[in-house]
């Protein structure tokens, strides 16, 4: 039972008290605004509403927010908070895995690096709350001198409209069972196989293709191989393509997707929690995403072992 805070009527549930603030004349955000005021922990503004649950969730409207509060607070608040949205989450998500970067920087969260600073250690203090890890903090990822040498070459599917090209090394084109990359050799490179998209290409897979990408991981984690799925656009600009979309800036334009940033980014987070063998990486266009797939394919089996966006990020990748 819920109770309407205006006139303590009782209803069922929230939708039939959401149907009834009709009657005085509020919307679903008045309301809860007015009679639940939530404020942001940094500047104390009102918690912009979305919806129920994410208004009663939502302690920053930001990750600026986020980010200053955590600057202006003493350490050991600051690490009780971390500490403690961490654990909440991993209830309320059930998850198994250590959140990755992706799924850090998708949320208001601070991202692993931060993590670094403050614990020293992200992935022993997940440990310590009860997920799983799948990675360790990332050294400088330095490609092998054996797998180098440009006798190796990388496999590009035959679909791939426009192959990239590669600074040290030729390509061959040849049909891949999923991905558009792969290095001729599978075990230099630890059945590593690269998804490459533009950021539509990445929308759409998402939202409306969504079904046949998972068949695809299902075939990769059938037969034990690692997708990367690198998108050409940073994260931080990504984050906000719909707002990119309304006012039409720098030629973005993104045909029918009419998804929202929160639905997109729930799915690659389910993503992430469901196969461990998959990563998502975001790059900054197209020269970058050709120089990080040879980086990755030359320096072993370095991206079962790090997060490779958190590399990116540390510049270390
Ligand atoms: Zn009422």
């Amino acid at each position: 039972m819920v109770k309407c805070a205006v006139c303590n009527a009782e209803f069922e549930n929230d939708r039939k008290l959401h149907a009834h603030l009709k009657a005085h004349k509020l919307r679903m955000v008045e309301y809860y605004q007015k009679y639940y005021p939530r404020h942001d922990k940094y500047d104390g503004k009102i918690i912009k509403f979305k919806n129920k649950k994410q208004y009663f969730e939502t302690e920053f409207n930001s990750r600026t927010n986020l980010r200053m509060w955590l600057k202006n607070s003493p350490i050991e608040e600051a690490k009780q908070y971390c500490k403690d949205v961490l654990q909440k989450r991993k209830q309320e998500k059930e998850l198994t895995y250590a959140p990755t970067q992706v799924e850090l920087r998708t949320l208001i969260f601070p991202p692993i690096q931060y993590y670094n600073e403050i614990f020293s250690d992200y992935y022993a203090l997940c440990r310590e709350l009860g997920f799983k890890t799948k990675h360790n903090i990332p050294e400088e990822i330095v490609p092998d001198s054996q797998w180098e040498s440009p006798e190796y070459e990388v496999l590009v599917d035959t679909r791939e409209q426009r192959p990239l090209r590669f600074k040290n090394r030729n390509v061959k084109i040849m049909k891949l069972d999923y991905g558009d990359y792969a290095f001729s050799s599978s075990e230099a490179s630890c059945k590593a196989f690269i998804e490459r998209k533009a950021v539509g290409d990445f929308l759409a897979t998402i939202s409306g293709g969504y079904e046949r990408f998972q068949r695809e991981i299902e075939r990769s984690v059938d037969d034990k191989a690692n997708l990367i799925v690198i998108v050409e656009q940073k994260l931080s600009k990504i984050l906000y393509f719909n707002q990119q979309r309304k006012k039409n800036t720098g030629g973005l334009v993104y045909g029918k997707v009419k998804a929202t940033p929160e639905f997109i980014f729930h799915r690659v987070r389910s993503l992430c929690q469901q196969y461990p063998s998959i990563q998502f990486l975001f790059v900054d266009g197209k020269t970058e995403s050709s120089r990080v797939i040879e980086k990755i394919f030359t320096s072993g089996c370095i991206h079962k072992k790090v997060d490779l966006q958190l590399a990116y990020d540390t510049k270390k990748l």
